[in-house]
């Protein structure tokens, strides 16, 4: 069975952000020079808005689309369009810091990429999307019954259902 982690439930990261105001400003600094060495690791111009994006990103817990992205790295950069936050997640998904899920009926989520090919599962009442650990740990990890000249790289899995806030206890959900 699957093994459910930490996602959007927000407890994922324990951090002095939540512990209240203070330290705050030390804790609002920290992530941004954080995201700075992860973009040259990256061999990526630092920029401002691809720090805030970055960072965004790992405050947000769960699986942010590209306007909570947006909205939530705007509060460092100041005015960030949909286009130029589109661009740095393309820019960062691309080299790796940044995962994609692509997930039917839904706007793209990103999240940092942890390069555990894990798996996503999606309550079909609420739409929380959660992690779900890939229990090979690498792509593709399903075999596919294609013929041999087909290169398969990835297996994108998707469990849908209901989570336990829309499941009344023990009850297969029903509809809202
Ligand atoms: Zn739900
Ligand atoms: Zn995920």
């Amino acid at each position: 069975m699957a093994k459910f982690r930490a996602g959007s439930a927000g407890f994922a990261h324990q951090d002095t952000r939540r512990a209240g105001t203070a330290g705050k400003d030390r804790a609002a600094h920290e992530p941004m020079a954080l995201a700075a060495a992860r973009l040259r690791e990256a061999h990526l111009r630092v920029t401002a808005q691809r720090m805030a994006v970055l960072t965004a990103i790992e405050e947000l817990s769960g699986h942010p689309d590209v306007e909570a992205v947006r909205v939530r790295a705007q509060e460092v950069t100041g005015g960030l369009s949909l286009q130029a936050a589109y661009n740095v997640l393309r820019v960062l998904t691309e080299v790796g810091l940044v995962r994609c899920t692509q997930i039917a009926g839904h706007p793209a989520r990103y999240e940092t990429e942890q390069n555990d090919n894990h798996h996503h599962f999606v309550c079909r009442f609420c739409g929380d999307i959660i992690d779900v650990d890939c229990v090979i740990g690498k792509a593709p990890c399903l075999r596919a019954d294609l013929p041999e000249a087909y290169h398969v790289d990835e297996a994108a899995v998707t469990f849908w259902g209901a989570c336990p806030r829309c499941t009344p206890a023990g009850v297969p959900a029903e509809h809202h």
